[in-house]
This record gives C-alpha cells, sequence and structure tokens, in this order.
C-alpha cells in the first residue's frame, strides 16, 4: 500500500522529466501525421494603429489540435518541427492558408494583410522563395498583403543567405519584419544588414514601462526606426497604460490582448462588427489617445 512507502519513495523529478520526453516523442512521432491529416489550424490575431483608428493587419498564429493531446501550442511543437525539418512543409501550409484567408477577407471586404512567422530553419533550404510565390499564386493574393516575420534568433543561421533570400521575397513586394526586437543578440548591427520593412518591439521589453531605463530604451528604438524608415509594431499590449506610454513614446501599432487575441477565422467578423474594433476604439479614446 502507498502509505506505507516513504513520501520521497520515487523521485517526483524524475517521474515529470519522464513524462515530458515522452510526450515530446510523441509529439515528434504524430508531427507528419498531423500534417497530413490537417490537425493545424491558424488563429489570427489583429493589429491596430492607435493613430489612425483603424486595423493594420492580423497575425496568423499556428495552432495543434492534436486528437489525444487536445491544443499543443506553437513554442511547444515549432522546435520539433525544426528538429524533424518538417519545418518546410508546415510553413507552407500556413503560408498557404493565410493567403487563401486573406483573400476570402478581401471579398468579404476586410482588406487587411496578413503575417506568417518564418523559422530560421526555413533559410537552410531554398524554399522560401518559390514558398512564397505559390502561396501568393495560388490564392491570387497582391504581396503586398503578405508579410513575413523574422526573428533576431536568425543570425545564427548563414546571414548572407538569409539577406540574399529576403531581398528576393522583397523584390516581390513582400513586407518583412523583426520580430520579439530588443531581446534577442546583436539587435541592432542586424538592422543595417538585414533588409526589413518593421520592428515589433518583443512583449517581455514592454512590460515593464514604469521604468525609466525601459522607456529610454523605447523612446530611443522609436527613433532609430524612424530614421531607417522602419514601422515600429508593439506586442503584447495588454492594457490602457502601456497604450498611453507607448503613443507618447511615438509608437503607434499595437498588437496584443488589449485589441483581441488570437481567433478562429469564424471569430472575425464579429470581432470586427462588434467588441472588438469598436471597443478598441473607445478605450483609445477614453485613455486620451484618440
Ligand atoms: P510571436 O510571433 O511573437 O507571437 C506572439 C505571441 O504572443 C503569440 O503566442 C500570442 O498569442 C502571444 N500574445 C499576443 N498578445 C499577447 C498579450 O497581450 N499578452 C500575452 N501574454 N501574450 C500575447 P503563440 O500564438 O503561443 O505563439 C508563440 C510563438 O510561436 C510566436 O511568437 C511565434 O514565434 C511562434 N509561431 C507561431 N506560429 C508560427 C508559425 O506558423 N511558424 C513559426 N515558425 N513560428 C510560429
Ligand atoms: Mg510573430
Ligand atoms: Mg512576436
Ligand atoms: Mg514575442
Amino acid at each position: 500500500k502507498a502509505k506505507g512507502l516513504g513520501k520521497n519513495q520515487y523521485s517526483v523529478y524524475t517521474d515529470e522529466m519522464g513524462v515530458k520526453e515522452v510526450r515530446k516523442m510523441e509529439l515528434e512521432k504524430d508531427l507528419q501525421l498531423a500534417l497530413e491529416q490537417r490537425q493545424f489550424y491558424i488563429e489570427y490575431q489583429p493589429k491596430w494603429n492607435v493613430k489612425m483608428h483603424r486595423m493594420a493587419g492580423f497575425e496568423a498564429l499556428l495552432r495543434w489540435q492534436h486528437p489525444r493531446l487536445g491544443t499543443v501550442t506553437p513554442t511547444e511543437f515549432i522546435p520539433l518541427a525544426e528538429e524533424t525539418g518538417l519545418i518546410v512543409p508546415i510553413t507552407r501550409w500556413t503560408m498557404e492558408e493565410a493567403c487563401r484567408q486573406c483573400k476570402v477577407w478581401q471579398s468579404q471586404g476586410i482588406g487587411q494583410p496578413v503575417s506568417v512567422n518564418l523559422s530560421g530553419r526555413l533559410f537552410h533550404t531554398d524554399s522560401l522563395i518559390d514558398m512564397v510565390q505559390s502561396a501568393l499564386a495560388e490564392a491570387a493574393l497582391a504581396p503586398d498583403m503578405l508579410e513575413l516575420e523574422i526573428t533576431e534568433s536568425m543570425v545564427l543561421y548563414d546571414i548572407n543567405e538569409i539577406v540574399r533570400q529576403l531581398e528576393a521575397v522583397r523584390q516581390l513586394g513582400v513586407r518583412v519584419s523583426m520580430d520579439d526586437f530588443g531581446t534577442g543578440y546583436s539587435s541592432i548591427g542586424l538592422l543595417d544588414r538585414i533588409p526589413i520593412d518593421a520592428l515589433k518591439l518583443d512583449r517581455l521589453f514592454i512590460g515593464d514601462l514604469e521604468s525609466p531605463s525601459k522607456r529610454a530604451i523605447i523612446k530611443a528604438i522609436v527613433l532609430m526606426a524612424e530614421k531607417l524608415r522602419l514601422d515600429v509594431v508593439a506586442e503584447g499590449v495588454e492594457d490602457k497604460e502601456h497604450i498611453d506610454f507607448l503613443t507618447q513614446l511615438g509608437c503607434h501599432v499595437m498588437q496584443g490582448f488589449f485589441y483581441g487575441k488570437p481567433m478562429k477565422n469564424e471569430e472575425i467578423a464579429d470581432w470586427i462588427r462588434s467588441a472588438g474594433a469598436g471597443g478598441a476604439l473607445q478605450a483609445a479614446k477614453e485613455s486620451g489617445t484618440g
């Protein structure tokens, strides 16, 4: 009987690590099938331009509806997809689906661009340009309706190759933004080398806006971005205080739970009609930024 055993008879730690390991192996094993069986879906999160009182696009965030384990987040399965190389077909699917959806929005009068996240792993292969071209062509979507989000961690890969591929997609008219800016490696030096159109200030970075030094850094980034003719988007905007600080600092485009959580496609039309867009606009006005 369990009662007779010492409380620490079994190491909880070892057990937990075992569970995690097993889960990882299971997810890794199921990833290929997930793609074949269409277990992935996308949630879209709005970006909002506070100054113009209007939307500034949607970001496509991938989800995996695992038949047994439920919804698995991208922070868990993207690294596995990178390890196994499945990141290439998974990104292709995501891009195609996002472009198709963006085209449908257009036909519904929602003329918003969509952004897709890229893993650095993609630049290992030569598939990006092809992937972008065929996703746009299949959806009959204008290139300026697609944006790609890359991260600073990509410097771990061959930078010349990244620059070459990004230049090629920008030639098509597709926009590129640097995601999670301010938390990764050698950010500022990179701006001079990597061809981009916008910076996304990382959520953690704007988390503590009371701190004078954080505010000074954000202000400097916004000024620098202006000089470099880059747009700035703040991530992780959760409350009015964030909005006030950010607009004072000259950052006008925001994304975060305050404006809207990532949503399934069915929820978007509703969000636009009611609470979402109207509420966000109202709140911006109340906070004195409208
Ligand atoms: P990200 O691109 O920086 O996306 C923003 C993440 O922050 C999303 O998490 C989003 O749900 C969350 N978020 C947005 N607003 C708020 C907020 O106000 N507060 C808080 N606490 N969180 C907020 P998610 O969807 O779990 O995605 C995590 C990361 O996974 C993404 O970070 C992105 O790097 C990666 N990812 C997502 N989809 C894909 C994909 O299709 N391909 C690749 N390669 N990576 C993806
Ligand atoms: Mg992103
Ligand atoms: Mg981000
Ligand atoms: Mg982030």
